[in-house]
């Protein structure tokens, strides 16, 4: 995690299949709490947020998505793209139940780095998620937790 002090606007891209059973409560809670991928933001900073998908696989979608987002927050707020923050979901990034990283991580980072929006990879972090990546639980069977 990179501090982000300067930034206003969080940008939160989960994943098109993970969202079909995930509310994205996580994600938000630790958005709120300043946890996990958002621990490097410091406390009271202002910060607004917004929640995508990447728009399904391969990830083509999001570049668009977020290119009209720049485009409003350019006409309506001035904001550019040096205020914005994206943070890719967890279970895009991380071995988890869900299964393993995105196949199309490193397509995806290319992608926002073309929108000239800077890119962080994690929002929840779970203890119990962290250790069974150390342990290689994720890699031997399916099992149950979060991100
Ligand atoms: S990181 Fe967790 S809460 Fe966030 S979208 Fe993925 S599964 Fe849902
Ligand atoms: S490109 Fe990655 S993040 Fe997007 S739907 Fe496919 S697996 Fe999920």
């Amino acid at each position: 995690m990179t501090g982000q002090a300067n930034q206003r606007y969080v940008v939160v891209v989960q994943c098109h299949l993970v969202v079909q059973r995930c509310s994205g409560y996580f994600c938000e809670l630790s958005f709120d709490r300043r946890e996990g991928g958002f621990a490097g933001y410091p406390a009271g900073q202002p910060l607004r947020s917004l929640y995508m998908t990447c728009g399904g696989c391969c990830g083509r979608g999001l570049q668009r998505k977020l290119t009209h987002l720049l485009r409003q927050l350019r006409k309506h707020e001035q904001l550019g793209p040096k205020d914005v923050v994206v943070h890719l979901a967890s279970c895009l990034t991380h071995e988890n139940f869900h299964g393993p990283p995105c196949p199309h991580l490193e397509y995806l980072k290319t992608l926002i780095h073309r929108t000239g929006v800077a890119v962080v990879e994690g929002t929840r972090i779970s203890m119990l998620s962290e250790q069974r990546r150390r342990s290689g639980q994720y890699a031997k069977a399916a099992g149950d937790g979060c991100h």
